[in-house]
């Protein structure tokens, strides 16, 4: 395992963990969901925005070409909705637009 892949499963085992001791035995429906902040200390941590168009590619990990949230593996909800739920944020809504640096592609 590379460093970088060893790194985003740590980050996401970690952030896995959070989520199911936040939330356990909880299934929220999207519309009752708030929006993640951008300054919120786990967003902040994942540099998540909502605006993928602001994050300079050079800063990725991953070199794929076209990332946010819609087109990443870790979405959940309905293609096509402006705000979805997220594995890695429980509890709230991302952008579709947005990004973070957990950013994985679809298989
Ligand atoms: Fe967006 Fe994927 Fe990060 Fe979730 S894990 S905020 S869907 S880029």
């Amino acid at each position: 395992m590379s460093k970088i892949a060893r790194r985003k499963f740590i980050q996401l085992s970690a952030v896995a963990v959070a989520g199911a001791l936040a939330s356990p035995g909880r299934r929220a429906y999207a519309q009752d969901m708030p929006k993640l902040a951008e300054d919120d200390t786990m967003a902040a941590a994942m540099k998540y925005t909502h605006d993928a168009s602001t994050v300079d590619p050079a800063t990725r990990a991953n070199p794929a070409e076209v990332q946010n949230c819609a087109n990443c593996a870790l979405i959940q909800g309905n293609d096509g909705d402006e705000w979805r739920p997220c594995q890695i944020f429980p509890g709230k809504l991302v952008a579709a637009a947005g990004w973070c640096s957990v950013w994985a592609p679809k298989v």
